[in-house]
């Protein structure tokens, strides 16, 4: 580990682990507002693809939330890269790559929407327990909002799959 970080680690605790974390899913949500749009379009169900773009809106509502967060904290909204979303993404990416127009892309789409989710879901459950721990309520309200709709999300993406969309990716092509 380089000196510079070492030398500070000792004075790091949960406010700066939470600032830190609200950083990460902020670069996130930006992320996954960018990517959703292109996972609309490489579905060929209509109802996955609104799906994926009920879900964009929802997303830019819960950017708006984390940036009301840092004002709340007085903090600049800034991001940080996560490389986690970042894998994610570029998994989903190879599914449309590889299945573009293929009877099992709406499978291999809702299956990576649903690993995003599942990031998501790690994540505000974390921050929500931090800002209880920090005293921060209003913040705690703001946050569990948008865990409220990731969850639901990702119960929907699994009646996707499961009323139709992995039937469908049974289908050998023509
Ligand atoms: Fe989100
Ligand atoms: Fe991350
Ligand atoms: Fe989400």
């Amino acid at each position: 580990m380089p000196a510079a970080k070492k030398s500070t680690a000792g004075t790091k605790g949960l406010q700066e682990l939470f600032l830190d974390g609200l950083k990460d899913i902020y670069y996130a949500e930006k992320k996954i507002l960018k990517a959703l749009p292109k996972m609309a379009r490489g579905a060929e169900a209509e109802e996955v693809q609104s799906a994926f773009q009920k879900h964009r809106d929802e997303t830019e509502t819960q950017v708006e939330r984390l940036e009301k967060v840092f004002e709340l904290l007085e903090k600049p909204a800034r991001g940080k890269t996560c490389p986690a979303i970042d894998g994610i993404v570029e998994e989903g990416e190879e599914i449309l790559e590889q299945y573009k127009g293929a009877p099992a892309v709406d499978a291999g789409l809702v299956a990576a929407a649903q690993s995003v989710e599942h990031y998501e879901i790690a994540r505000y459950g974390t921050l929500i327990a931090w800002a209880e721990q920090l005293g921060k309520d209003d913040v705690v309200k703001l946050l569990k909002e948008t865990l409220a709709e990731e969850e639901k999300t990702d119960k929907a993406l699994s009646q996707l799959g499961e009323r139709g969309v992995n039937q469908r990716a049974m289908q050998e092509m023509a």
